[in-house]
């Protein structure tokens, strides 16, 4: 049983390194938090700040275009919205 948890563990290191050295375009970016912008929201006086992530493989940065930025503009604009 051993030898088999070795093999296994063996294989999933080099999948690993696979994964690790795969172009982004096949296995998708590796994305870093970087740190956070302001958020640009429509209210210029509010002080929302978006995450900003990093590829670690390519290095190519989404300038705080993600999923979490959107979700944070769309509930500052409901805010502003509401009152
Ligand atoms: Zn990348
Ligand atoms: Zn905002």
């Amino acid at each position: 049983m051993q030898q088999r948890l070795d093999q296994a563990r063996a294989e999933v290191a080099r999948l690993e390194r696979e994964i690790a050295a795969a172009p982004c375009a096949e296995v998708g970016h590796r994305w870093k938090h970087l740190g956070g912008k302001h958020a640009g929201c429509a209210d210029p006086d509010c002080m929302c700040s978006v995450p900003v992530y990093e590829c670690e493989a390519c290095g190519n940065c989404d300038y705080g275009e993600n999923d979490e930025a959107r979700e944070i503009i769309a509930r500052c604009e409901e805010k502003s919205a509401n009152g």
